[in-house]
């Protein structure tokens, strides 16, 4: 069984990680994680919920990013607003050890123009559900064309 360390994890992640307590990697996360860091490739991951899929994806994309510019870098698309705030806590842990990380999630039912400022103040990864997103791409080609 391979370590966190060996997949290939920096070591800002690989504090994060044991900062969580995790000890092994999962089978999603020991396939996922060596590929992703390996080369750009597209990745098609199933596993069930409860397996480990947000760190098989979210480890190496924070371990990947350059935190030191502050512009979007990564787009998650999840399907709810439940998911998108669970997604973006669990990306915000990954990076707890990563100096000037923001990871902003942006969903339906909340103040746009909150999400918008907090887009502004220099978000690496944005967590989206695809409605908002395109609220929100909307809103910015309106203010460009005025
Ligand atoms: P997920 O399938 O991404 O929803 O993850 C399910 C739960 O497993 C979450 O609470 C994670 O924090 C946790 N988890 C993810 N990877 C590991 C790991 N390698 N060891 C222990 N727990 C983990």
């Amino acid at each position: 069984m391979p370590t966190f360390s060996e997949l290939g994890l920096g070591v800002d992640v690989l504090k994060a990680i044991e900062a969580l307590g995790y000890q092994e990697p999962t089978p999603i996360q020991q396939q996922a994680i060596p590929l992703l860091l390996s080369q750009p490739t597209d990745l098609v991951a199933l596993a069930q919920t409860g397996t480990g899929k947000t760190a098989a994806f979210g480890l190496p994309l924070i371990d990947q990013l350059d935190f030191s510019a502050h512009d979007p870098q990564a787009l998650v698309l999840a399907p709810t607003r439940e998911l998108c705030v669970q997604i973006a806590n669990d990306l915000t842990k990954f990076a707890s050890c990563v100096r000037g990380a923001s990871i902003v999630p942006v969903y339906g039912g909340a103040n746009i123009s909150t999400q918008q400022r907090a887009l502004r103040q220099g978000a690496q990864i944005v967590v989206a559900t695809p409605g908002r997103l395109l609220d929100l791409g909307n809103r910015s080609e309106e203010h460009t064309s005025e």
